[in-house]
């Protein structure tokens, strides 16, 4: 693990004037960088600094007397994932929603999924849908007890309005008639205050009159904007009398035609939280200096009757980034537009759609995830790190296969023609309870390519001529050389058994070999495809400091190759894992494999070989 020098990305910061969810500001103040080993991170007791938050929270007593709107106590923890519906979530949020969801299952809380839809132009029931289906695979529910927590933040417009209309009211807003460029020119810098703007001391009235005529569609889109009055002076660019609504001429997937207003990211999300009594508001760093805009309204809706104390409390950590990923929705997106990859669930994608169809268990995720920890400081960890992740889930889960990815024949030149007898494999090497496996010997074989040399390198031990090896769960034979085509190509290998040296007899220990190799009878192997994946980019940092992320293409990210598979692998169901032995974990693909006709995608190799 190791230290690297603070960094700073400044993402031009707009006050109050982004649609939807506005400027955003990173400070970077240290990357860590997790290694591949992932021992490291195990033995790396994972740390949560929110756990201490809400561990002195519990001790004070801060939320042990609230209760709703009828006055039932409410749990101590109230945490939301609040993804927007503009796209498919990925490996990000997927360390987002095991950190809500999970803070609110250890504290026998609960976790709302509230879909953040203030940005009609952008949003859709697709992506609504696949991002039910995405928390719901990774292990979590919004239900607590017989209650259903699934909101949407635009099932709050009408108490949003109501609201801006009581900030007016109470001296707390004003609509603005600048024009954009106006706007921009009194907006100030990070070294120069802001300047009032000559609207902001309009009478209430006048813009209480003025919104309802901007909801009542009078006006077209930026003629005016309702701005919270705050400071425009502040240090802070978000506390310069920030947008709280715009007008916005757009059909919503939820409203439809109803609004033609629609509040602020920035504005929906603390007043959303509020309304459904959120403890513990927890979200990615760049939104730290959004936080005295949080407090700052929600205390003013205090003020005015809207909310009791205690208000929920915006905490802030560090966003997931991983080597050799992407994480950016706009990116992701062009990969799939670009047909770079083949769609949003192609397993090389670190959506988790994508994930899930290469083959990442929801229990992998969650190891992942608490493996990881939560910092305050921006971290890269590394891809090495999620594999293990799934290695160690697997590990001791799924049952082992034979099966060989670049056959070439091997012809046991001794063995009677037609013969075939037994062999044994345990299920699980660790697990004798599990059982046997019992497959083909015969005459004929496939072995791996590679598991052969005609001259062999240094400390080569597998198949060359003059050479014994033991098939593994079978027999120790000699090779006595190979054919070739006309092109010098090897085309199979011939070799001589010792029919007293098969696996699990007692004349199999006379025999020491150096070599072990994997084998699959030819007339008894299933023939299957099978995906091999890779990671999708050989840059560990794809898109650092505004590269062009497509020149980092791994082009050995996928190969489709054809296999033959130990008999009963065809069985496999889709979804199900397995250990292909020395090869890797797989997985039977879960649209396009079917029993009988199995099609296995990689996961991950057994170890961490990437160079
Ligand atoms: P955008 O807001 O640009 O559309 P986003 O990635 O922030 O993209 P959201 O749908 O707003 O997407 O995210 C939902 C939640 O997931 C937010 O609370 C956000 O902080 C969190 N999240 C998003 N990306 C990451 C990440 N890389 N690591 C951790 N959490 C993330
Ligand atoms: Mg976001």
């Amino acid at each position: 693990m190791g230290w690297f020098l603070p960094v700073r990305v400044d993402l031009a910061p707009i006050v109050g004037l982004g649609y939807g969810k506005i400027g955003r500001y990173f400070i970077l103040t240290a990357f860590r960088f997790m290694g591949n080993d992932s021992n490291t991170a195990a033995s790396a007791a994972p740390s949560n600094f929110l756990r201490g938050i809400i561990d002195a929270d519990s001790a004070s007593g801060k939320y042990a007397s609230k209760t709703d709107a009828t006055g039932k106590p409410l749990p101590t923890v109230i945490t939301r994932f609040p993804p927007e519906p503009n796209g498919y979530l990925h490996i990000g949020h997927a360390k987002s929603i095991c950190l809500n969801f999970g803070l609110a299952r250890d504290y026998g809380g609960r976790c709302h999924l509230r879909f953040d839809d203030t940005n009609p132009t952008k949003e859709d029931q697709e992506y609504v849908d696949t991002i039910i289906d995405s928390v719901q695979w990774l292990g979590f529910s919004w239900a607590h007890g017989s209650e259903n927590h699934q909101y949407f933040a635009s099932d709050y417009f009408d108490k949003l309005y109501e609201m801006a209309e009581w900030l007016i009211s109470a001296g707390h807003a004003y609509v603005d008639s600048q024009s954009a460029e106006e706007m921009a020119a009194n907006r100030g810098s990070f070294s120069e205050p802001g300047k009032n703007s000559r609207f902001r001391d309009r009478p209430a009235a006048e813009s209480i009159d003025l919104l309802r005529r901007m909801k009542a569609g009078e006006f077209k889109d930026g003629e005016h904007v309702l701005r919270a009055k705050i400071d425009m002076a502040s240090p802070n660019m978000n506390m310069r009398d920030p947008a709280i609504y715009r007008i916005r001429h757009a059909h919503h997937h939820r409203t439809g035609d109803k609004w033609c207003i629609y509040p602020m990211y920035d504005y929906a999300h603390p007043i959303s939280d509020a309304i459904e009594n959120i403890t513990h508001s927890i979200c990615t760093l760049e939104f730290q200096d959004h936080r005295p805009f949080y407090d700052w309204i929600l205390e003013r809706l205090a003020e005015g009757g809207f909310f009791n104390k205690p208000l929920p409390h915006q905490y802030e950590f560090a966003r997931l980034n991983l080597t050799y990923a992407i994480t950016s929705k706009r990116k992701l997106l062009q990969l799939v537009e670009e047909k770079i990859v083949d769609g949003w669930d192609d397993p090389r994608m670190p959506t988790i759609v994508g994930i899930r169809r290469r083959g990442y268990t929801p229990e992998s995720l969650q190891l992942f995830a608490e493996r990881i920890g939560v910092a305050k400081s921006a971290s890269w960890i590394d891809m090495g790190v999620l594999e293990g992740a799934l290695r160690d889930d697997l590990d001791e889960k799924v049952p082992r296969f034979v099966s060989v990815l670049n056959p070439l024949k091997l012809i046991i030149d001794n063995y009677p023609e037609g013969h075939t007898e037994e062999c044994t494999a345990p299920v699980h090497p660790h697990h004798p309870e599990r059982g046997q496996r019992h497959f083909a010997f015969s005459r004929e074989l496939w072995i791996e390519a590679d598991d052969f040399m005609e001259v062999p390198e240094k400390a080569y031990f597998r198949l060359f001529p003059g050479n014994k090896v033991r098939l593994r769960y079978g027999f120790v034979v000699e090779c006595t050389g190979c054919d070739k085509d006309a092109s010098g190509k090897v085309i199979a290998v011939h070799c001589n058994y010792y029919p007293d040296s098969k696996s699990g007899t007692e004349g199999s220990s006379n025999f020491k070999v150096k070599g072990n190799i994997h084998w699959v009878s030819a007339a008894h192997g299933v023939r299957a495809e099978v995906r091999l994946y890779d990671r999708l980019f050989k840059d560990p940092h794809p898109d650092a400091g505004g590269k062009d992320f497509k020149l980092a293409l791994n082009p050995h990210a996928k190969s489709v190759i054809t296999a033959y598979l130990e008999p009963g692998a065809e069985k496999v169901l889709p979804e199900d894992r397995v250990q292909f032995e020395r090869h890797g974990y797989f997985v039977a693909d879960r649209i396009d494999s079917t029993p009988g006709r199995p099609v296995f995608n990689r996961i991950v190799t057994l170890k961490d070989s990437w160079k």
